[in-house]
């Protein structure tokens, strides 16, 4: 997508002027490790569920606003009442409806960089103000001090567990006193949580923490990213305002059927999750191993389905692993904080030890 035009940018409301179309930075590749997605095929009886559900899916119907069939599946499973409840078209929409819903004109947002970038963008488009608690440089540790020193200050706050793109988790008992810390909501993205231990998810405490809300997709674990399907766990009341605020039809006919078809046969998806964590372990390893080697790369632990390496002249390791291997991984080296960083999802074992040997090619020797 193009930058705005001269004219166009005179037509926009004038706090959108200065507004950058999304680039993914995506090109056709055979391997394509750069939107932690799930490259693992679905699960075959998984698969069929919810193909005979599409198929029996009348297309001439509106959709239920708010999912109720798919809401009750999905409160059952985390044993929460379905009102508790909001889907929407990814987890992004619910991410805009959280910043349109609570934030706003004379709002601040507490964020916490190197993170999702799509937090701080649609705080722009909610015309909300972003506070930034940046993560230690080192390690991408968060600040906790430091964030709940700036909560009182903040109308909402947002933190990623595991975090995108930096793998590290936020401490339960972290999230709970900074629930207690911030006036407004505090959002918890547990976008890649499958892929951590459940011990970890901050779930547990919604029944103490009134303004906690918790965000989960299908787009990870469930490899359905193409269906768009993510929820939100929340107090009723809060969960009445998403509900209130919605697109009314954004979640569709098909993305529901197929939904509630993959959250039924959800059990079948824990061994392709475990595959993942076993696989991000040997990559993590086999990034180790070439840097006690001598190879200039450096990794962080990861409790998500991608890892994060640092290595010198990033932009050209990634280009020639793109042209020369047909492996596209993400590059992170322009976002502040993250000078040499790229992200590579964890994927097939054959796509990983592709990456590994890549790796042991491009990347310079200390
Ligand atoms: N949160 C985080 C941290 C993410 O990385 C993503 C996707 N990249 C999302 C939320 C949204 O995912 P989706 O819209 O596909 O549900």
């Amino acid at each position: 997508m193009a930058q705005l035009s001269e004219r166009v940018r005179g037509l926009v409301q004038p706090y959108l002027a200065g507004i950058e179309p999304y680039d993914p930075n995506f090109t056709p590749c055979r391997v394509n490790l750069s939107a932690n997605e799930n490259t693992y095929p679905m699960p075959v009886e998984a698969r069929a569920s919810i193909d005979a559900a599409l198929a029996a899916t009348p297309l001439n119907r509106y959709p239920d606003p708010m999912s109720n069939d798919l809401r009750a599946e999905i409160a059952a499973w985390h044993g929460v009442d379905a009102n508790c409840v909001c889907v929407g078209n990814g987890g992004d929409e619910l991410l805009y409806n959280f910043l349109l819903a609570f934030g706003g004109e004379g709002r601040t947002l507490l964020n916490c960089p190197p993170c999702f970038s799509e937090y701080a963008f649609f705080a722009s488009l909610a015309q909300t103000d972003v506070l930034d608690v940046w993560r230690d440089k080192v390690t991408f540790q968060l600040d906790q001090a430091a964030v709940l020193a700036a909560a009182p200050r903040c109308n909402l706050a947002i933190v990623t567990s595991p975090n995108n793109p930096t793998g590290d988790l936020a401490p339960v008992d972290f999230v709970r006193e900074l629930c207690a810390a911030c006036p407004g909501l505090v959002m918890v993205d547990e976008a890649y949580g499958e892929f951590a231990d459940p011990s970890t998810s901050c779930e547990g405490l919604l029944a103490e923490c009134d303004n906690l809300v918790v965000l989960h997709t299908l787009s990870k674990a469930f490899g359905m990213a193409g269906t768009r399907l993510g929820y939100v766990i929340a107090a009723p009341d809060v969960i009445d305002a998403f509900g209130a605020i919605r697109q009314i039809y954004s979640v569709n006919v098909l993305t529901q059927a197929a939904a509630l078809a993959a959250v039924r046969a959800r059990d079948q998806f824990a061994p392709v999750v475990a595959h993942i964590r076993e696989e991000r372990s040997r990559l993590l390893a086999g990034i180790r191993t070439l840097a006690a080697d001598g190879y200039a790369i450096e990794s962080w632990p990861s409790e998500a389905n991608f890892v994060l390496v640092r290595t010198p002249n990033a932009t050209r390791v990634r280009e020639r692993m793109r042209d020369e291997k047909s492996i596209l991984v993400r590059d992170f080296s322009y976002a502040p904080g993250l000078a040499d960083c790229l992200r590579i999802t964890v994927g097939t074992p054959d796509e990983n030890t592709e990456v590994l040997v890549a790796l042991a090619e491009l990347v310079e020797k200390e």
